[in-house]
């Protein structure tokens, strides 16, 4: 994949971007996927298994990225927390050891599951996939311009901005998130 995200993109964006690019590229060169090699997009899979489970799902979360979110403020976009939770949802899958992908490819008529396990580096990255880096709402920012912490919503205490600026321009899509944070316990 040659896509590339916009330089501008905020670090929240290009983290969701950049794993699942990298992932994506692990999987397709990991040897249970050379069956599938010559094979475009829309055919059936020559081996269905859990690596060709796994970029398919992997490839498909790009369209919402690229369609629908916003590159500059993805938090503002709905699209955005449905782009986390398949974050989540890949890295889930991948790290499981319980079989849950194994019975969930089993129950679709996958089959060729036997003896394929994701390399150690495939499951480190996927344990990424949903890390979000911690920085202001608005820009990414990790500080203030005056060096100073990032400013903490004072309702739901849970956004941070790094001006007065991104507060407000994040304001018209977070007061419909903003809840008051829980009373700590006295
Ligand atoms: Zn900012
Ligand atoms: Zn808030």
């Amino acid at each position: 994949m040659r896509f590339q995200h916009a330089p501008d993109a905020h670090p929240m964006y290009q983290h969701v971007f950049v794993t699942h690019q990298q992932l994506a590229k692990l999987l397709i060169e990991h040897p249970a996927m050379r069956p599938n090699l010559q094979q475009t997009f829309s055919t059936p899979a020559n081996s269905k298994n859990k690596v060709y489970f796994m970029w398919d799902f992997v490839l498909r979360t790009f369209p919402h990225l690229a369609a629908q979110v916003d590159p500059r403020d993805p938090i503002s976009s709905p699209m955005f927390s449905d782009v986390v939770g398949r974050a989540w949802q890949a890295k889930f899958l991948t790290i499981d050891e319980t079989g849950e992908l194994n019975k969930m490819n089993a129950s679709v008529g996958y089959s060729d599951d036997n003896g394929v396990e994701f390399t150690d580096e495939i499951k480190a990255l996927a344990n990424t996939l949903d890390n979000l880096p911690d920085g202001c709402a608005g820009c990414g920012k990790e500080k203030r311009d005056n060096g100073k912490l990032l400013m903490v919503c004072a309702k739901c205490k849970e956004e941070k901005y790094c001006s007065t600026d991104c507060q407000k321009k994040r304001w018209k899509s977070h007061k419909r998130h903003c809840e008051p944070a829980p009373a700590t316990a006295a």
